[in-house]
C-alpha cells in the first residue's frame, strides 16, 4: 500500500538573501573552457600579474596547443596614470594580430585592476574594431571579481557577441552556452534525426559559422548562468524557449521535449529518438544513484548550476538537499526547475560566508559543495566535500554524461567511506 501525496516543489519557497563576503572565483575563469570552444578567438585580460596567475593555475590542468589567451599586464605606472594605457594597448593588439593572423575574433576582457584604474574598454573595443575590421571583430566584457562570479564571465562573453550578430528572418533554432565539441555533437545529431534543423550554436567554433539572430529565431539555453545573454537575444527579437537544463535523463529529456514542441515536432517521432539514449541514462545513473541514496548534499553558491544539479540529485538519485545556494537567481529560468525540485531544501541566493558556513557545519551533510578555498578547512572538519570548479570543466550535460554528472558526487562519498569504513 502506498500513500499517494500530491508533489510539493520548491516553487513557492521563499529565498534566503545574503549580501556579505564572498568565496568565490571571478569571471576570468569562463576564459579558461571559452578559449577551447572558440577556435580562432583570443582572450586579452588587461589586468594585473595576479589575473595573469589566476588564468595560468587554471588553465595549468587543461591541454592545449595553441594559447589563445594572454594577459596585458597593467604596471605599477599604469596603475598610477603615468602611461598612456591605451597607445599601449593599440601596440600591444597591434603585435599580437601581426604575429597571429589565426586571430578573428579578439576580445578585451576587463578585470579589476582595468575597473579601478576606469580604462574604458568599450572605448578601447570599438576604437581597435575600427583599425583591424574587416579581418578581427573586437569586443570587450567584463571578467572582473568587483562585477562578476565565475561562470558570469562566459554570459559577459556571450552577451557581447549578440549586438554584433548578423540579422535574419530565417527560421532557426539556436542553442546557447559553451558544451564540449563532443558533447556538443551528441545534442545537434539527436536535435537533427528529431527534425529540428537547421541549428545553429552560440558560441560558434569559429567566427565564420556565427549565427545569425531575429524575430524567428528561437532559442533555447544549456547553461543556467546566461541571463545577460538570453536578454540581449530577447532585444533582438528572439523568442526563448523554456525548460529545464539538460542534466540528468529527466532533465535532457525535458529539454528535448521543449523543444520539439516550440517547433512543433512530431512528438512519436521526438520519442523514438529519445527512447535509446534515454535508456542508456537511465541504466547508468541508477548503478552510480546506489552510492547516493539517501545521503544529504549541501550547496554553496559558486556557479548558477547548483538548483539544476540538486534537481538532478534529489529526483534522478534519491539525494537530499539540505540548502541549494545560488550566487545569483534568476526567477525566469530558474522557474521550470525549482517546479521540479522536491520541497524541503533552504534556498538561498548571494552569500555571507561566515553565516552560510555556520550552517553547513550544523547540517553536516553527507556532501557540501563549495569552492577550493573552503573545501580543505571543511575536510579538515570531517565533512567530505566536492569542489563546485569540477562541474564546469567536466562534460557533464544530456543522456551520455547523465552518469558521469552523477559520478562527480558518487566519488567524494565512496573516497571517505573508505578512509572511514566506521562512517559509512
Ligand atoms: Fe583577481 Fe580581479 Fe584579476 Fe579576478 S579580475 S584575478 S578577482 S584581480
Amino acid at each position: 500500500m502506498s500513500l499517494d501525496t500530491p508533489f510539493r516543489s520548491c516553487t513557492d519557497t521563499p529565498v534566503l538573501k545574503e549580501r556579505g563576503q564572498r568565496e568565490v572565483f571571478c569571471g576570468l575563469t569562463g576564459i579558461i573552457w571559452l578559449h577551447r570552444k572558440m577556435q580562432d578567438a583570443f582572450f586579452l585580460v588587461v589586468g594585473s600579474r595576479t589575473c595573469a596567475h589566476l588564468l595560468q593555475a587554471a588553465a595549468g590542468v587543461m591541454i592545449f596547443a595553441e594559447p589563445r589567451f594572454g594577459t596585458a599586464i597593467l604596471e605599477e605606472k599604469d596603475l598610477a596614470g603615468l602611461a598612456d594605457a591605451n597607445a599601449e594597448l593599440d601596440r600591444e593588439v597591434a603585435r599580437l594580430l601581426s604575429r597571429r593572423p589565426d586571430i578573428r575574433q579578439l576580445f578585451l576582457v576587463g578585470s579589476c585592476p582595468s575597473e579601478v584604474i576606469k580604462i574604458d574598454l568599450a572605448r578601447a573595443a570599438e576604437r581597435l574594431d575600427g583599425v583591424h575590421a574587416p579581418n578581427v571583430r573586437v569586443l570587450n566584457f567584463s571578467g572582473s571579481g568587483i562585477e562578476t562570479t565565475f561562470t558570469e564571465g562566459e554570459d559577459a562573453c556571450l552577451a557581447s557577441m549578440v549586438p554584433a550578430l548578423p540579422a535574419t528572418d530565417a527560421t532557426e533554432l539556436l542553442v546557447v552556452g559553451a558544451l564540449p565539441d563532443v558533447v556538443e555533437d551528441q545534442m545537434l545529431s539527436l536535435l537533427a534525426a528529431m527534425g529540428a534543423g537547421p541549428v545553429r550554436t552560440l558560441p560558434a567554433r569559429r567566427s565564420t559559422d556565427l549565427p545569425a539572430v531575429g524575430p524567428n529565431t528561437r532559442f533555447i539555453l544549456v547553461q543556467p548562468f546566461l541571463g545577460a545573454t538570453h536578454a540581449a537575444l530577447i532585444k533582438r527579437g528572439a523568442t526563448p524557449i523554456s525548460a529545464p537544463f539538460p542534466f540528468g535523463e529527466e532533465g535532457s529529456t525535458l529539454w528535448f521535449h521543449a523543444v520539439a514542441e516550440a517547433l512543433g515536432l512530431d512528438r512519436a517521432k521526438v520519442d523514438a529518438v529519445l527512447a535509446a539514449p534515454r535508456a542508456r541514462a537511465q541504466k547508468s545513473v541508477a548503478a552510480v544513484a546506489e552510492t547516493l541514496r539517501g545521503k544529504s548534499i549541501f550547496f554553496f553558491p559558486d556557479s548558477q548550476l547548483e538548483i539544476p544539479l540538486a534537481r538532478f540529485l534529489a529526483r534522478e538519485c534519491g539525494m537530499v538537499p539540505v540548502e541549494v545556494g545560488t550566487p545569483y537567481l534568476h526567477r525566469e529560468l530558474m522557474a521550470p526547475e525549482l517546479a521540479l525540485l522536491p520541497h524541503g531544501p533552504t534556498i538561498s541566493e548571494g552569500q555571507d560566508v561566515e553565516l552560510q558556513l555556520d550552517r553547513a557545519r550544523a547540517a553536516r551533510a553527507d556532501l557540501t559543495v563549495c569552492g577550493l578555498g573552503l573545501a580543505n578547512p571543511l575536510e579538515a572538519e570531517g565533512l567530505t566535500t566536492k569542489w563546485a570548479i569540477e562541474l564546469v570543466f567536466t562534460p557533464v550535460h544530456f543522456y551520455e554524461q547523465a552518469a558521469d554528472l552523477a559520478g562527480l558526487f558518487a566519488r567524494p562519498i565512496r573516497r571517505r567511506a573508505l578512509l572511514t569504513p566506521e562512517a559509512a
